[in-house]
């Protein structure tokens, strides 16, 4: 069993050490606002800006390239978010998709159990027990009021289809994206003839009516997952899945920048094992506030088809014509949040470094999750000519990729807001330019320039995102 603490949380610093810094650039620069923010905001719903728009995507881009287009055994699909209300009874969520929640007896603020100040390391079990509060003397931690025991809080929203508002037409917001992956498996294994072992992978957005959320996007009540449903056969072959699934998950990390000290595993303790899950170990981020999951591997056994197939009557079970033998696949699952994901990038690509007596700020991000990718910079805005060549490089790369001219400030000043957004490499055209044809290329992490003709140097920028893709 991999321990449950492999490292001392404070042993690994995090890549910043006050999260506002995080959340004020991502503000100022147009990753990611409040949403509903002139009307004071909604808690725990955040929007993506024109930049953080292109983070996300780039995110979800990389994670589609590596669970479907560069593997010839997983499909997609992008099944509703509002299913028959009847999956989430079977699923297990209407009865026990929930968080303990207690609450203060003076300001009557709820609060997540296992969040309060001294609680965070409690056992499931302790999380389950009505005198825990007691036991350990948890007071709240705004006014230090008297807490309740604590009860089960359902996370699911739930709302009503049709005309009519009453019991018959409840339906959910999905908080996972899962369940339209084990209800499609004859679906998609049938029309795409898969043959076990295969997956499918889904990015979209969950629900979850979360009791405390926060830390800017770490937990939101609406937020997107990327998750993959592994079909295999049952007992050892989902031991061996599970193993192969755990480090190349945690490799996809690394491979887009994030430094591999702030990454661990943490086995999940047998009594915090959610009820379908036979085995189940976290890839977590040291986050500036703490260790915390960034995705979850599980073994999930058969309790997902085996469970469907009991309540729908539809046997989702297997042919395998090669031992002809019948059976209820086991489903091996990597669920991956596309915020907490983006979140990450962005904390652990964050650089401050004095440069002639100034003080740097970069983005380090991978080229491929880079919003722009290039920058066409004029040394000199009023010389026409110049203007003009700029334009016509960025319009040729723009077909290609995301290109950004600018020429409100000067040389200087320009790189600093490209760094400071993360773009890769800035192409200026001085008056040189105009006698020899050749532009000057940036790079970001090593500030080095480099002379390039103008006719290569869109496929210079091409070759080199295909050099960093991993
Ligand atoms: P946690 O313990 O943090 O509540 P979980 O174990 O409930 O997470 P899963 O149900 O395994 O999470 O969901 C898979 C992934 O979805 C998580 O690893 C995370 O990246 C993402 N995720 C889950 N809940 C949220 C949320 N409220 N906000 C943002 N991302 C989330």
């Amino acid at each position: 069993m991999i321990q449950p603490h492999e490292s001392d949380p404070q042993s690994v610093a995090p890549a910043v050490a006050n999260l506002d810094t995080i959340v004020s650039l991502s503000k100022r620069r147009g990753f990611i606002f409040p949403s509903s923010e002139i009307y004071g905001g909604i808690n725990a719903v955040w929007d993506y800006g024109p930049l953080g728009v292109e983070l996300k995507n780039n995110v979800k881009r990389a994670w589609w390239r590596s669970m479907v287009q560069l593997r010839d055994d997983v499909v997609g699909l992008d099944a509703g978010i509002l299913m028959h209300p009847q999956v989430w009874v079977t699923s297990g969520h209407v009865g026990s998709f929930s968080d303990p929640l207690v609450e203060c007896a003076t300001c009557h603020r709820r609060f997540r159990l296992d969040e309060l100040p001294g609680a965070e390391e409690l056992s499931a079990t302790d999380l389950r027990d009505e005198t825990v509060v007691e036991r350990l003397g948890l007071r709240c931690p705004i006014d230090g009021g008297p807490l309740s025991p604590p009860r089960r809080f359902n996370l699911m929203f739930q709302t009503w289809m049709g005309p009519v508002q009453d019991e018959a037409s409840i339906v959910y917001l999905r908080p996972e994206t899962a369940q339209g992956s084990y209800v499609n498996f004859k679906n998609v294994q049938q029309s795409s003839r898969k043959k076990i072992p295969f997956g499918i992978a889904q990015i979209g957005k969950s629900f979850r009516n979360e009791i405390s959320p926060g830390n800017f996007v770490f937990r939101m009540r609406e937020f997107e997952q990327m998750e993959m449903q592994y079909f295999v056969r049952p007992g050892e072959a989902a031991v061996a899945a599970f193993d192969e699934w755990l480090p190349s998950r945690r490799a996809w990390y690394e491979a887009y920048g994030v430094t591999p000290a702030r990454l661990r595993l943490r086995e999940h303790a047998p009594d915090e094992l959610a009820h379908y899950a036979k085995r189940a170990i976290d890839v977590e981020y040291r986050f500036p506030f703490g260790w915390k999951e960034l995705e979850g591997v599980h073994n999930r056994g058969d309790f997902d088809l085996s469970r469907h197939s009991e309540a729908s009557g539809e046997v989702l079970d297997y042919f395998d014509p090669a031992t002809e033998e019948r059976f209820i696949p086991w489903i091996v699952e990597t669920a991956a949040g596309a915020d907490r994901a983006a979140f990450t990038f962005l904390i652990d690509s964050y650089r401050e470094e004095e440069v002639r007596g100034e003080t740097r700020v970069s983005l380090a991000l991978h080229p491929e999750l880079a919003p722009y990718k290039v920058a066409v910079l004029p040394l000199l805005k009023k010389r026409p000519e110049i203007v003009e060549l700029c334009h016509r490089i960025k319009a040729d790369l723009k077909r290609d990729m995301m290109a950004v001219y600018d020429d409100t400030a000067a040389i200087g000043k320009l790189y600093r807001r490209q760094d400071e957004i993360g773009t890769p490499w800035c192409i200026t055209v001085d008056v040189d330019s105009l006698e020899d044809g050749a532009v000057t290329v940036r790079d970001r992490d090593s500030m080095t320039q480099e002379r390039i003709p103008v006719e290569g140097v869109k496929q210079a920028i091409v070759d080199r995102l295909a050099a960093a893709r991993p």
